[in-house]
């Protein structure tokens, strides 16, 4: 048996792709901690971190033992039956969490799709079928399914794939009057992100997220945290909720669970959990042995005080580097968001230009993402090196200099 593969290079993505991204003109080929590098040997920090997902960087070798180790013993067995990696990591998430059961899925959407589910069947058992409405925020990102690229706020994602699914509206984020005025009996659900990643790195104001939670007590809704980028360390705490003092009656948590290594989870109560009784949900990968045993292999690193703690020393190099470069430049009006999760917000002179500032980063020798047009993110590895910090921000900076030149 030959394991040879023929060659292949960027150009043979617009041949046999599905046209839906536009990759970068390298292809990456082997990563270690914070470094990524491509067909041509080329080097690269890794700032990006596979957006928010490689939370323990490239090829962490706990990571890789236990992939490997799994990968030789057992790798799927179905929902027929339960396993011992799976068992395992739902134990840690209740040990850590407010949740007492585990639903696990492949991804982030996916969890979310469940989350939902859950929301309109506790509503449907326990006071009948109008009370179905989910209430989202604009600019939410929560997934690319057809329902939940709908409960999404962004209608630049669900645009086009109408009939749209009822029952979902939006307000404003950070909005108190606003979601005083749009929720009702009739509402099952409130889903929100602790911090809106994918549409900008804005963190909730607590005054809001508090008075959400009155409210959906009030109403008897549910309210969904979707932490599927905030969770698993992000934040400098294993999930976000545990700084604003609001838990929520159902978190989904995906990108970093795994490290890598497709795998989501939503968490949530017993009496809430008992509404999916057999039968009502289900999926073929979830929960499978491999991506647990990864995902048991992160939770056992990332929740510890060491790993925690050190996202904020890490946070605090990266935003006096943003702050350093912005003192020469004056190209961000703000740098916000927590942790390691961190948007420089571009100034009136520069909106619109994210873009720029990505591939000028690219090509300087660094990996940073865009959250909307407006915002240059930064979501490296927890445990991404001071050294690789300083040498990936002076990259960084200079691109921002490479950026204002050719503009000048
Ligand atoms: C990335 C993301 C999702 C979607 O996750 P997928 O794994 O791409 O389905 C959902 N919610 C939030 C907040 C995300 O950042």
């Amino acid at each position: 048996m030959s394991t040879e593969q023929p060659a292949v290079a960027r150009a043979d993505f617009d041949q046999v792709m599905v046209p839906n991204y536009a990759p970068a003109a390298f292809v990456p080929v082997r990563g270690a901690g914070s470094r990524v590098w491509d067909q041509s040997g080329r080097e690269l920090i890794d700032f990006a971190g596979g957006i928010a997902v490689n939370g323990l960087g490239h090829c962490h070798p706990a990571l890789v033992q236990a992939l490997t180790d799994q990968a030789g013993k057992l790798w799927h067995v179905s929902n027929v039956f339960t396993n011992e990696p799976a068992l395992q990591l739902a134990k840690k998430l209740v040990d850590a969490t407010f949740a007492e059961r585990v639903f696990f899925a492949n991804s982030g959407a996916e969890a979310n799709e469940a989350a939902l589910k859950l929301a309109r069947r506790v509503a449907h058992d326990r006071f009948g079928t109008d009370k179905c409405e989910i209430i989202s925020t604009l600019d939410s990102f929560h997934g690319r399914t057809l329902f939940t690229v709908n409960v999404g706020g962004q209608p630049k994602y669900s645009d086009g794939f109408g009939p749209r699914p009822a029952g979902i509206s939006h307000v404003p984020y950070n909005d108190i009057a606003a979601m005083e005025a749009a929720i009702n009996e009739q509402t099952c659900a409130v889903i929100l992100e602790p911090i809106q990643g994918e549409s900008g790195v804005l963190p909730a104001d607590p005054a809001w997220l508090q008075r959400v939670r009155e409210l959906c007590d009030q109403h008897n809704a549910l309210l969904i945290f979707d932490e599927v980028q905030t969770g698993v360390g992000r934040t400098g705490k294993l999930f976000a909720y545990e700084h604003t003092g609001v838990i929520p009656d159902i978190l989904t948590t995906a990108k970093s669970l795994g490290g890598g290594f497709p795998i989501s989870a939503m968490l949530t109560r017993e009496e809430l959990a008992k509404h999916l009784v057999v039968g009502t949900h289900g999926t073929t990968f979830g929960g499978n042995p491999l991506a647990c045993a990864v995902g048991n292999a992160v939770i056992d690193i990332i929740n510890t005080p060491a790993v925690l703690d050190g996202v904020g020393e890490r946070a605090a190099l990266i935003r006096a580097q943003l702050q350093n470069i912005n003192d020469e430049t004056g190209v961000f009006s703000q740098i916000r968001g927590q942790g390691l999760l961190i948007g420089a917000v571009l100034s009136d002179a520069w909106q619109g230009k994210a873009g720029l500032f990505l591939a000028a980063a690219e090509k300087a020798g660094v990996l940073v993402l865009m959250a909307g047009p407006n915002v240059v993110r930064f979501a490296p590895s927890l445990v991404v090196e001071p050294a690789d910090i300083a040498e990936g921000m002076q990259r960084f900076a200079d691109a921002v200099r490479q950026v204002i030149s050719a503009a000048a």
